[in-house]
């Protein structure tokens, strides 16, 4: 049996593919079930009124967003906070401007990969030369 310390509460549960125990997972299925409930009556609320009509907590209401439970479409007022600079957004974990910036900084990132590669293989290079070197100064 492989026992684990459930990450919601601290129980010690045996480990499930859910990452978390029956009990906690009981109430996050609720905590679900009361949130499509709430949306499909009113389905213009935003995120806070969500979180104060139905009592779950906004982190829950955003993980099921960012998990696709809870579809855009089905919450169109309901925004979460973008993952960088905490600007609301109706989809996914990024504005449209931390989006472009990551864009950037990924190809940057790519650039000096590169760039580390191809001082790597010159010393790798250089390194065998040497070798070699020793071995025919010996012959
Ligand atoms: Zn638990
Ligand atoms: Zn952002």
């Amino acid at each position: 049996m492989n026992l684990s310390n459930c990450p919601q509460c601290g129980k010690v549960y045996v480990k499930n593919s859910y990452n978390m125990c029956p009990n906690c997972l009981r109430e996050i299925e609720d905590q679900y079930r009361k949130c499509v409930d709430h949306l499909r009556k009113n389905r213009s609320c935003t995120l806070h009124e969500l979180s104060e009509e139905t009592g779950v907590p906004v982190r829950m209401i955003i993980r099921f967003i960012r998990e696709g439970r809870i579809a855009a479409k089905d919450a169109p007022n309901v925004l979460t906070p973008c993952e960088s600079c905490g600007e609301p957004i109706k989809e996914g974990t990024l504005c449209a401007n931390c989006r472009s910036q990551l864009a950037k900084d990924f190809s940057h990132a790519q650039e000096d990969a590169k760039r580390r590669e191809e001082r790597q293989n010159a010393l790798e290079f250089g390194s065998t030369y040497m070798k070699d070197r020793d071995k025919f100064d010996k012959r």
